[in-house]
């Protein structure tokens, strides 16, 4: 990991959070992420969160890095991000002062697959597209991960009917790490009101209609109404759209 935190910038405590105008709903959920994170950062060293610069990453960044730093960031670069998805990455980097770990996919793995598929070969087919997301991002996802004891994401249960069981933490049996969902119980407006609250910089995407950051050719805007997590993969069934980073065999632990 190469982050690093700027010692000048300010930090804010949650606790007087109150002249932000955070209402007590919203105040207990952050103290409650935070006994999770704190938790984290004492006990799982060395731990990270996956950053995909979305809406749930950019509350957890914020919360790391004004209070519990030493926790890890890094983010999985497929080549096929959005541009907006690196314009907020160089933004984490000139507010917080924060280089986040960026780690790509082996060369020949993407060369093979644009080889045997073709280079948007991910739509023809779901064996292509989990070959594509495994080249691109599963197997980037174990060289970040090693070395660690825990990772972080911002999943959240409502955000997909194969999410809705989430845990806290569970035990990642794939990577042979603890995996924690710091924000499994949170609500979408609770997100979006700890953005405003404090004034956190988020993906330009969700002005244009997107509700799920990911790779620019299989993302798309949603309709109002619509799923959250309608627009990923949107041509394929909604009970098989994960991408393989979080389908590893892992059990509850927690
Ligand atoms: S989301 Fe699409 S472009 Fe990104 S890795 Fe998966 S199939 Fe490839």
């Amino acid at each position: 990991m190469t982050e690093t935190t700027d010692p000048t910038v300010h930090i804010t405590p949650v606790r007087g959070a109150g002249r932000r105008g955070v209402d007590s709903a919203l105040g207990e959920r952050i103290e409650e992420t935070l006994g999770v994170l704190r938790r984290i950062e004492a006990e799982y060293a060395p731990a990270a969160l996956a950053s995909s610069f979305s809406a749930e990453d950019m509350v957890l960044t914020d919360l790391i890095q004004r209070h519990t730093p030493d926790i890890g960031i890094f983010t999985l670069d497929t080549g096929r991000l959005n541009e907006e998805t690196y314009a907020l990455q160089q933004q984490v980097r000139e507010r917080y002062g924060r280089r986040v770990r960026t780690v790509f996919p082996e060369p020949e793995d993407v060369e093979a697959f644009i080889e045997r598929y073709g280079v948007n070969g991910f739509y023809d087919s779901i064996a292509a597209r989990q070959a594509c997301c495994h080249a691109r991002k599963v197997a980037p996802l174990e060289r970040a991960l090693t070395g660690l004891s825990a990772w972080l994401t911002g999943m959240r249960r409502e955000q997909a009917v194969t999410r809705q069981e989430l845990p806290f933490q569970e035990h990642d049996a794939g990577h042979g790490i603890e995996k924690f969902n710091p924000l499994a119980a949170w609500r979408e407006e609770e997100v979006w009101q700890y953005l405003r609250t404090f004034d956190v910089p988020y993906n330009a995407l969700y002005d244009q209609g997107y509700r799920s950051i990911g790779c620019a050719p299989c993302t798309r805007p949603v309709a109002v109404g619509e799923d959250i997590r309608a627009g990923r993969w949107w041509w394929e069934d909604p009970e098989r759209k994960e991408c393989g980073l979080h389908t590893a065999r892992q059990r509850r632990s927690g």
